[in-house]
């Protein structure tokens, strides 16, 4: 598994698959957060995230909900988020939702794609 800026995470996520789809904040600016202060911003390839997705699948480990690492995973295109999605489908067929922290302007933005 590839998590080049650590498992961050709500408590009330632990049971939950990690998959690391970026890495570091695309904003990391805020005075009060120290999480991701020496990771850069990077995108995970896609070859990189479908190698984990089938590491998630070999595991044994039973969970039916993927969070997503990275500080804002959402500010990817929806066409990866899709992409992503599908992979997920098509490897851990028992995952029943995913989820993963963002900001509110990633939603709105959405210009990172790779
Ligand atoms: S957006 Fe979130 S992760 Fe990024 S610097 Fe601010 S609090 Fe930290």
């Amino acid at each position: 598994m590839h998590f080049s800026s650590g498992i961050n995470r709500p408590p009330y996520e632990a049971a939950d698959g990690f998959l690391q789809i970026t890495s570091g904040c695309s904003h990391a600016s805020c005075e009060f957060c120290t999480f991701y202060k020496d990771s850069p911003f990077i995108l995970s390839p896609m070859e990189e995230i479908e190698e984990d997705v089938k590491e998630l699948a070999q595991s044994g480990w039973n969970f039916d909900r993927i969070y997503l690492q990275g500080a804002d995973p959402f500010i990817r295109k929806t066409e990866d988020l899709l992409q992503i999605a599908d992979m997920i489908y098509r490897y851990l067929p028992q995952v029943k939702s995913i989820g993963g922290y963002a900001r509110v302007d990633n939603l709105k933005i959405r210009r990172y794609s790779r």
